[in-house]
């Protein structure tokens, strides 16, 4: 695309930049931001609204659950003003409903910005995928229950007296495999539950108890690994609210990946801190790492650095994805940093319930 010179326009406002070829007026930038279909509003650091574009002003009348759009706004432009960026997708009611991605950001010089983007079609279409994939996973299930009890019957038969020793070894097999098929079934339902259903079960519960029922679902797998996890808390007194079963569940996956990939003798510690508005818990291990050109993608679905290990160690692919949306559906985010051969640490950050 080619961009025509900038017609000259005689602002208001106009700044340039040092060599004094630029003027940037604030007319004309109103101009651009009204051309765009995403709303924008920008508030100043005392909260008021200082400027909203066309898009903006477009939505104003706008209801979510029969309350005015502008109250969600107004909180996540306050949270913006503290500080902390917030993502959230509202329902506009209607028929038929819209769906909004709306975004606060902090400013650097203070005050905020706010940006909404009409995702209704984006968000069908994944509907309708991962409405698909539950389908058939839950299709699937019942089959593949009935295939790994058969399996484990014709294992145990062959293993008696008078049975066949040969089968025993693809019997066993059999097992694993549909054992294998049973996991990946029960974590694309989890995905797509956590997916769709966002975050239903809300209660407060304290960090501690969360972390150790996670700690402990990942400790059968460290005693058969000889791996051992410390957890540390130098903050234990955080409340989060949320889906207690969802973050067990995120937690619980970075834990067992984090006892996958270490040897044997190794440590894996889980530490607990906070901030004012935060906390963050840390997985790190000293495991084989991830290398640079993989780090930005082990959250996508499926995708794994080595696939043969990943398939020995039982793994689905899935596990990131899963904490990603658990962390999304609770303000929160997933970071990781990693060198190869010397270790890994994924952050989770979850805003704190402050009561
Ligand atoms: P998997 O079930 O294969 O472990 P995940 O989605 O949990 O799938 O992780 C995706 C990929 O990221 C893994 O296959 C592995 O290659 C890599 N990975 C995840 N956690 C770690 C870790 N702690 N150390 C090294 N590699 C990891």
């Amino acid at each position: 695309m080619i961009f025509r010179r900038r017609p000259r326009v005689t602002g208001v406002v106009s700044a340039s930049s040092e060599n004094g070829n630029t003027h940037l007026s604030l007319a004309f930038l109103r101009t651009a931001l009204n051309a765009l279909p995403m709303g924008v509003i920008v508030v100043d650091d005392n909260g008021k609204e200082w400027w909203r574009n066309r898009a903006a002003h477009n939505q104003a009348d706008a209801q979510t659950d029969g309350e005015s759009i502008e109250k969600v706004l107004q909180q996540m432009g306050q949270s913006a003003l503290r500080g902390r960026s917030d993502a959230q997708q509202v329902t506009v009611d209607g028929a038929p409903p819209r769906t909004l991605e709306v975004k606060a950001l902090p400013m650097i010089n203070g005050g905020a910005i706010i940006v909404m983007e009409d995702i209704t079609e984006q968000f069908l279409t994944d509907k309708v995928r991962t409405d698909f994939v539950a389908n058939i996973s839950h299709e699937l299930k019942t089959p593949v229950g009935a295939l790994s009890v058969l399996a484990e019957t014709i294992a145990a038969e062959s293993e008696e007296e008078g049975g066949n020793p040969d089968l025993v070894p693809l019997a066993r097999r059999m097992v694993l495999e549909s054992h294998r098929v049973s996991h990946i079934i029960d974590d694309l339902l989890e995905l797509a539950s956590i997916e769709f259903r966002g975050s239903e079960r809300y209660v407060v519960m304290g960090i501690v108890s969360l972390v150790n029922e996670a700690v402990a679902r990942a400790q059968p797998r460290a005693d058969r690994n000889g791996v051992n996890i410390k957890t540390e808390f130098v903050d234990s007194d955080i409340s989060l609210r949320g889906d207690d079963r969802q973050l067990v569940s995120a937690i619980s996956n970075l834990v067992e990946n984090a006892v996958k990939y270490s040897e044997k003798g190794d440590t894996v510690i889980v530490r607990v801190t906070s901030d004012p508005e935060n906390a963050t818990i840390e997985v790190i291990d000293e495991g084989i790492g991830i290398s640079a050109e993989h780090l930005d993608r082990v959250f996508e679905r499926f995708y794994r650095v080595d696939q043969a290990r990943s398939r020995d160690t039982g793994g689905t692919g899935l596990g990131l994805a899963i904490v990603r949306h658990v962390l999304n559906n609770h303000g929160g985010e997933v970071n990781v940093r990693s060198t190869e051969g010397e270790g890994s640490t994924f952050t989770l950050t979850i805003p704190k319930f402050l009561g």
